[in-house]
């Protein structure tokens, strides 16, 4: 019998933080759908999730006003270091499967797999290398000039690091350090919690499901710091019942394993009633700010933050192509 053709559904994120300039808005909700316009003619044409999800990311890490790919803040020494990670569940026939880890739902058999890089300086698109290590070495996570090396073996392009600091960037980046001498180098951090990392959660017709997220980093973050979105199960979780893609500060992502944390739980729960929960245990666990979207197998969406601003956008047969600047969630959890 043919397997019922599930409902397509995307998800995108731009970052959740402070709100940014306002003059910036426009053309980052135009970057914004652009990207999704890619990754929904994916799934409308009948591609894969993990298709739909690269394409995306890949789109907002080539905008200069995100904070992936070229476009990244700049650490404490000046330089771009990058982060992203990919992860995919795709449903497989009975038998030996080729790649991948064997994992369940009520339904069917999913392989997982998973390819991450973290603090990459010399490559365009991160999450297109994050791929490459998911698709051809045995490993799951690659880290700076190992995973740059890599990256020319399989044929991606390497960048001078200079070509991949924006003029925005460094302005940033030259700011901060004023401030730092002013408030000192907590306060300054605070002050100067970002936005722009890009994620998306997508499931296709075949029943995929799917999990990318590109990020430049946290503002001051130290040389050589690596953040959730390197990391499968923080930044970036996909599994049989569904995907998540978080932003925010990462080391509470990554305390709170916020993505792994959330899509097992869509066993219980709606993923906006999910994605509400994670939040507000996140908060209860460390205080910080994050964000997340979650797509479940069924293609429900859910997304939620405690950020000032977060920006969304979603696509799905019934409601078309939407874009949000979402507002934080209430924290008090009885509201
Ligand atoms: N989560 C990212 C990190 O900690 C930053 C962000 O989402 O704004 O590297």
């Amino acid at each position: 019998m043919a397997r019922a053709r599930n409902r397509p559904a995307l998800v995108a994120h731009g970052g959740a933080g402070n709100a940014g300039p306002g003059v910036e808005r426009p053309e980052r909700r135009r970057g914004m759908m652009a990207a999704m316009r890619q990754g929904a003619g994916i799934l409308r044409a009948n591609g894969s999730a993990l298709e739909a999800v690269v394409a995306t990311v890949a789109a907002l890490e080539d905008h200069p006003l995100f904070n992936a790919g070229y476009g990244s803040l700049l650490n404490s020494e000046g330089n771009v270091e990058m982060d992203a990670s990919v992860m995919f569940a795709e449903p497989v026939a009975p038998g030996p499967s080729a790649r991948g880890k064997r994992v369940r739902s009520d339904e069917s058999d999913y392989t997982v797999s998973a390819g991450a890089v973290a603090a990459v300086s010399r490559v365009r698109n991160p999450i297109m290398l994050a791929r490459a290590v998911m698709e051809h070495s045995p490993h799951i996570l690659m880290a700076g000039a190992g995973a740059e090396n890599f990256a020319r073996k399989v044929g991606i392009r390497l960048e001078r690091p200079e070509e991949m600091v924006t003029e925005r960037a460094r302005e940033r980046w030259r700011a901060r350090k004023q401030q730092a001498g002013i408030l000192g180098a907590e306060a300054a951090a605070r002050a100067a919690m970002g936005h722009g990392t890009v994620g998306a959660v997508a499931v296709d017709v075949h029943g995929g499901i799917a999990a990318a997220t590109s990020t430049g980093g946290v503002p001051g973050k130290l040389f050589g710091r690596v953040g959730d979105s390197a990391l499968i199960g923080a930044g970036t979780f996909a599994h049989a019942f569904g995907a998540a893609s978080a932003t925010g500060q990462g080391e509470a992502i990554i305390l709170t394993a916020l993505c792994r944390e959330a899509v097992l739980a869509l066993g219980d729960g709606s993923p906006q009633a999910v994605a509400r929960e994670a939040i507000l245990e996140m908060i209860d666990a460390t205080g910080a700010e994050a964000g997340v979207i979650i797509v479940d197998r069924r293609g429900r969406i859910g997304y939620a933050h405690n950020a000032t601003s977060m920006q969304v956008a979603r696509y799905d047969p019934a409601g078309g192509l939407q874009h949000l600047w979402l507002a934080p969630i209430a924290t008090a959890r009885h509201p």
